[in-house]
């Protein structure tokens, strides 16, 4: 390995990659090596989207991230949009597929084909990915980033792009060194917390009786700070509490402060019908033709402790969230880097010029849905560019 580098990008994810590629792209000809600290590349995307990697969503990207100033990525995004990453995709020779949601995925379904053409392609324009390679500590040094790696190795370079990804999911590559890494550059950091993350509930019939139950119903969540979220889609009732993309997604704000949720099981139906509905009959079969059978089974033993009507409880159930499952269990991180020390025109720190940072590691989460590797894939891009063209020269 090179210990003079052009390039130095910290991350072999979805982000670092795109970052590499991206300087290639902007006639970037120096020597570009990207370090991975696992034993493989591209970890979380072998994982995402239950092995298929839902890898962007073709849908408007408003409303869809959060963070201080999620209008940072929407404009990032309205540059480098979802059908720019995918044609992007196209010319590496992955072909890509649409859910009628928006949800795109490799034609094949197999996050496994994004891993591999990525790290092809990465080959193929003569960038290193070297892995596993651990960075340790970047210091800025008389114009330089000087990089210390696992095994007493030092390299330096003349630019650096922060790619590390956040702190979710640690047995994947998540980590906290990387914003570690900018804070000791200067750089401003809002705390991390999970994000996408299963909530906690305690003891309670619905989770003792129903656990491994999915249903398709809305919840208010109403956190103990004061903030409410809605969330609606998909729910799976799990021993601990409750999963399923639409409950994870209120996992960030139960991080911030534990709450109480209202379920609502039937959305499209006001609550005077399912009382009609239910009026005068057998409980347990009538529920059966409204919810779950082992829903209604949980409904019935708490109308029964409690005396609420059923028709109530199928449209606002109120149940305790303490917590959640922690980054062990969650996508993504909320938080992070704050993007207003960034330019957003170039992924460039305002702090240390050369510097670069883009992905997860930036105070940017999404939805589900695709929008958190949209997120990583069209900042890599960008900082990849910006800092093709810093080393080239042209610092606009
Ligand atoms: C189980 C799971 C499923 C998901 N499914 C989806 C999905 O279907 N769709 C979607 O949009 N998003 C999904 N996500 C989220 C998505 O994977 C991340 O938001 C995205 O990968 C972030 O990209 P990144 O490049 O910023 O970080 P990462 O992809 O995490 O890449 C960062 C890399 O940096 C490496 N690194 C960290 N520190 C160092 C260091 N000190 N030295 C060297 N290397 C280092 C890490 O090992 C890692 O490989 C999922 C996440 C998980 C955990």
């Amino acid at each position: 390995m090179k210990t003079d580098l052009d390039l130095a990008v910290i991350g072999g994810g979805a982000s670092g990659a795109l970052a590499a590629l991206g300087a290639r792209r902007a006639g970037f000809a120096g020597n570009i090596t990207v370090f991975e600290k696992e034993e493989e590349p591209f970890r979380k995307i072998l994982a995402s989207g239950n092995g298929r990697c839902n890898l962007a969503n073709y849908s408007a990207a408003e409303g869809r991230y959060h963070g201080e100033n999620p209008g940072f990525a929407l404009d990032i995004l309205s540059r480098f949009p979802a059908r720019f990453i995918t044609g992007l995709f196209e010319e590496m020779g992955l072909l890509t597929l649409e859910d009628k949601e928006g949800r795109l995925y490799p034609r094949s379904l197999q996050a496994r084909s994004v891993a591999l053409i990525l790290e092809e392609a990465v080959k193929e324009e003569g960038i290193l990915l070297s892995y596993p390679s651990l960075v340790q500590e970047v210091v800025k040094n008389e114009g330089h980033f000087q990089i210390r790696l696992a095994g007493n190795q030092s390299v330096r370079s003349r630019a650096l792009i922060l790619a590390g990804g956040g702190m979710a999911s640690p047995q994947l590559g998540g980590s906290g060194l990387p914003l570690d890494m900018l804070e000791s550059l200067g750089h401003r950091t809002k705390t991390p917390v999970p994000a996408l993350v299963p909530l906690l509930v305690p003891d309670h019939p619905l989770t003792r009786y129903a656990q491994g139950v999915r249903f398709r119903g809305r919840a208010l969540l109403q956190a103990g700070n004061g903030q409410s979220r809605l969330s609606e889609g998909e729910f799976l009732i799990a021993s601990y509490g409750l999963s399923g993309i639409a409950a994870m997604e209120l996992g960030s704000l139960v991080s911030r402060s534990p709450g109480k949720l209202e379920i609502d099981f039937l959305p499209e139906r006001e609550e005077a019908f399912i009382q009609k509905i239910l009026a005068g009959k057998d409980s347990r079969p009538a529920l059966s033709g409204l919810v779950p059978d082992k829903i209604g089974r949980a409904l019935l033993i708490l109308s029964d402790r409690e005396g609420i009507p059923l028709h109530r409880l199928i449209k606002r159930l109120v149940l305790p969230v303490t917590g959640n499952r922690g980054f062990d269990f969650a996508q993504v991180a909320a938080g992070g880097v704050l993007t207003e020390d960034f330019d957003p025109d170039t992924l460039m720190s305002k702090i240390q010029d050369g510097l670069f940072a883009c992905g997860e590691i930036l105070d940017i989460d999404g939805d589900t849905g695709g929008f958190n590797l949209l997120w990583a894939f069209s900042s890599g891009y960008l900082a990849g560019r910006s800092a093709a063209l810093y080393l080239m020269g042209d610092k606009s």
